[in-house]
């Protein structure tokens, strides 16, 4: 995975590190921190730095061994999450493909509903995750094409397997991709590439071009629960 060029940021990780951010996005940066040896690392320093700062501030709170294991427990935890690769066979299936799930969502692949189709040779499995985001595996099969769109809210794009391009590049495995209102994009695949990702919207997508706009319901498929 050394192609990775989008990462979440420091606040996300610190974030993710004190358990503060709601289970749906803490299950994306999971998903990335599987693929991504750099954030891996990046996070291991966050938590450590978060575990001399509470040394700091709570000098009485723990005891000298307590404190020892504390700081061995975080190491721990920094150092050893799953590779997919070694994850036991707990698999997204889709015809006759076969996906490695994200380490975190193979203990709950129950919350994961059937592929239904979509527009544009795409196909959506819902996540049922708790909040009020909306998770999806998306998979646009080769040539194919989202209808151009801009969000409202925020939309995470994790890519799991293949790749897609938008006017802003090309994304492949572990690239973790935040947009916001102020993106409008059209992510596309090319021919004889496929590609397989997982999203987070907090807000249905808003189609913007000529004929996309007759296809804002579709839009909603997105966001359905
Ligand atoms: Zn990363």
């Amino acid at each position: 995975m050394a192609n990775i060029r989008f990462h979440p940021n420091h606040d996300l990780l610190s974030h993710y590190a004190c358990g503060e951010l709601e289970s749906a996005s803490s299950i994306m940066i999971s998903a990335h921190l599987d693929l991504c040896p750099h954030c891996r690392q990046k996070l291991a320093s966050i938590e450590a730095e978060q575990a001399s700062e509470l040394e700091k501030s709570e000098p009485a709170a723990l005891s000298p061994s307590l404190n020892a294991m504390m700081m061995e427990i975080m190491a721990q935890d920094c150092v050893d999450i799953p590779v997919l690769d070694e994850a036991p066979a707990s698999q997204l299936a889709l015809e006759d493909k076969a996906y490695p799930l994200p380490s975190i969502l193979q203990r709950h692949n129950d919350k994961i509903g059937p592929w239904s189709r979509l527009p544009g040779n795409i196909k959506r499995a819902q996540v049922d995750v708790s909040g009020d985001s909306q998770m999806n595996f998306i998979y646009m099969d080769s040539d194919s094409a989202l209808p151009e769109h801009t969000h409202q809210g925020q939309e995470i794009t994790l890519v799991l397997a293949g790749e897609f391009y938008d006017e802003n590049g090309t994304y492949q495995p572990g690239d973790f991709i935040v947009q916001t209102e102020k993106h409008k994009h059209l992510p596309r695949t090319r021919d004889g590439q496929d590609c397989l990702c997982l999203t987070l919207l907090n807000a249905p997508l808003h189609f913007t071009s000529g004929l996309a706009t007759l296809l804002n319901p579709f839009s909603q498929l997105f966001f359905r629960r």
